[in-house]
């Protein structure tokens, strides 16, 4: 069967994505990730369009690729002149990429009445540009732009501007639905005339027959990867797409479940030496890049895309993982994850229990007493399936495991406001580690922080590995906002050190105290590991579980 060729626009059409910009020296990386992934091809941008796909190229130039081919994009020449004298031309044979991708105008509409052209020079601005491309050596992928709304309005004339492409020898078709508004069905039907189009012509591409169809789809629908899927399984051999969808409007279609579902659900090959277990990783590698928080609920690679909440799923999961998943998470490099909160059962605490080095009675008392107190503590606030830190205390508390490391004795925190100036904020910390007391202040940009500093700086008296620990996320949402001021608040705490990510929960009337709980958590979370690390008893560092990511 015809391996299906992968097509990554992320550095070109992904960067049309609203809040989506990447440097020149980020593209090299994000490029070289995908050649390690195995991406056929890689777009890396529109060099008549800025300087700064320019200067990718000439990056891209020094970097040598393992597998990927480099492909430049831009547009057919200008109405009414030569090829050879068109800038945007003449930048992408400069960029010299060894592959060209260039769209033209498929859609009447557009070429009337958005190019005031008319229907034949198009015709011919397509034919000559690619034949440009062609007399210089180079592999040319021709994009048909609009195609499917320009088929549905003038099916003769969408035809028409395949077979320009076609006469002038383009390796590639790749239909393009632009405005992303086709439907699967409608995919499918027109795909079928292009074919029967090009059969009853006798028409092939570059010498290849038949020709060679890919498609670019677009997201308006939330169909792109539906319209993808439908294409190549009417013969399409290139898709072209982004990592994690990223793109204008709506995005792409996103690559991170195109990949997945040739390659595992249609047992298409597609990627050379392409490696599933790296998808997970790409995509976070992508979304990093780009700044952007990466999506729970994306398919494949997303956190929440394996995650088990009910207490019935959880129970057969853990007899037969495939009564509640579609596939085994492992093979696009995610894992299984059980969350806990009052839909829980039993069987949800013991998995937890497990994963995160908790030891239960086996008589099933344990879990069973955990997961009332559990519910209790849900109806007053507490949400442990995003706080595992927090939920591995609460079980060690229940089984007369838990080791505080520290206990707190006081604290006070005050914030001066001056009518000039801006807020201060101090806190004084008194803590005791064992038969030890420490007190210290410190300041901060807010009480919180105040807070954190005040603590950690007295931890770090006893513990000086601290320092390696970091707060990465602080929220606080109000539960019963009918209450007003006096509602009660949750706040979730997020924080790393170089081994892992974890997240911890305090619930109280009082903002402070609420961050006060889920802040000592989160140090005696990290503290307990440290001490199992330097007990040696316990799994060694690599081997902990990664929480909360
Ligand atoms: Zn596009």
């Amino acid at each position: 069967m015809e391996p299906v060729l992968l097509y990554d626009t992320t550095l070109r059409d992904g960067t049309q994505g609203e809040n989506i910009t990447f440097s020149a020296d980020e593209k090299i990386k994000i490029a070289l990730r995908l050649d390690d992934f195995g991406i056929d091809y890689i777009e890396g941008g529109w060099p008549g369009s800025n300087p700064k796909d320019m200067q990718f190229f000439d990056l891209a130039r020094r970097v040598e690729f393992r597998q990927a081919r480099l492909v430049a994009f831009g547009s057919t020449r200008k109405p009414g002149i030569q090829p050879q004298e068109d800038d945007n031309l003449k930048a992408l044979i400069a960029s010299k990429t060894p592959t060209v991708a260039i769209f033209g105008k498929s859609w009447d509409l557009h070429v009337r009445e958005v190019m005031n052209n008319s229907l034949d020079e198009n015709l011919a601005m397509i034919h000559d540009t690619v034949a440009f491309l062609k007399s210089n050596d180079l592999e040319a992928i021709y994009d048909a732009e609009h195609f499917f709304d320009g088929f549905k309005n003038n099916p003769d004339y969408a035809l028409k501007t395949l077979h320009a492409a076609i006469d002038a020898r383009a390796d590639f078709l790749v239909l393009c639905d632009t405005n992303g508004g086709t439907l699967p069905y409608e995919i499918e039907s027109i795909i079928a005339d292009v074919q029967k189009f090009i059969h009853a012509k006798g028409l092939a591409t570059s010498n290849h027959s038949p020709c060679r169809l890919g498609i670019h789809a677009h997201n308006d629908c939330g169909l792109a990867v539906a319209n993808s899927i439908t294409a190549v399984h009417n013969g399409a051999v290139m898709v072209h797409g982004t990592i994690n969808g990223y793109g204008e409007r709506c995005g792409n279609a996103d690559l991170t479940s195109v990949i997945p579902i040739i390659g595992l659900k249609m047992n298409r090959p597609c990627g050379s030496e392409q490696n599933l277990e790296k998808l997970k990783s790409l995509s976070r590698y992508v979304s990093e890049t780009a700044n952007q928080v990466p999506l729970n609920s994306r398919p494949f690679v997303g956190k929440s895309a394996f995650a088990h909440k009910g207490g019935i799923h959880v129970s057969a999961i853990m007899k037969v993982p495939r009564a509640y998943e579609h596939m085994e998470p492992a093979l696009v490099g995610n894992q299984r994850r059980v969350l806990i909160s009052d839909l829980a059962g039993k069987s949800n605490v013991e998995f937890k229990a497990k994963e995160l080095g908790v030891e239960l009675g086996g008589n099933g008392y344990d879990s069973k007493k955990i997961v009332s107190e559990i519910k209790q503590l849900e109806q007053q606030g507490y949400q442990f399936d995003v706080a595992e830190g927090s939920f591995k205390i609460l079980m060690e508390k229940f089984t007369d495991q838990f080791e505080p490391i520290f206990h707190l004795e006081s604290f006070r925190v005050t914030i001066e406001k001056d009518k000039d100036g801006p807020c201060s904020s101090q806190a004084t910390v008194k803590i005791s580690v064992g038969e030890k007391q420490e007190i210290t202040a410190a300041e901060g940009y807010g009480p919180v922080s105040a807070l954190d500093n005040a603590l950690r700086k007295a931890l770090g008296k006893f513990f000086p590995d601290l320092d390696t620990m970091r707060l990465v996320d602080f929220k606080v949402r109000v539960i019963d906002g009918g209450r007003g001021t006096a509602a009660k608040v949750r706040v979730f705490i997020e924080s790393r050190d170089q081994d892992q990510i974890w997240s911890t929960i305090g619930v109280s009337e009082d903002i402070i105290e609420a961050s006060w709980h889920a802040l000592a958590d989160s140090f005696q979370f990290k503290l307990a590991n440290e001490k199992q690390i330097r007990n040696r008893k316990y799994p060694a560092q690599e081997e902990l579980p990664i929480f909360g990511k």
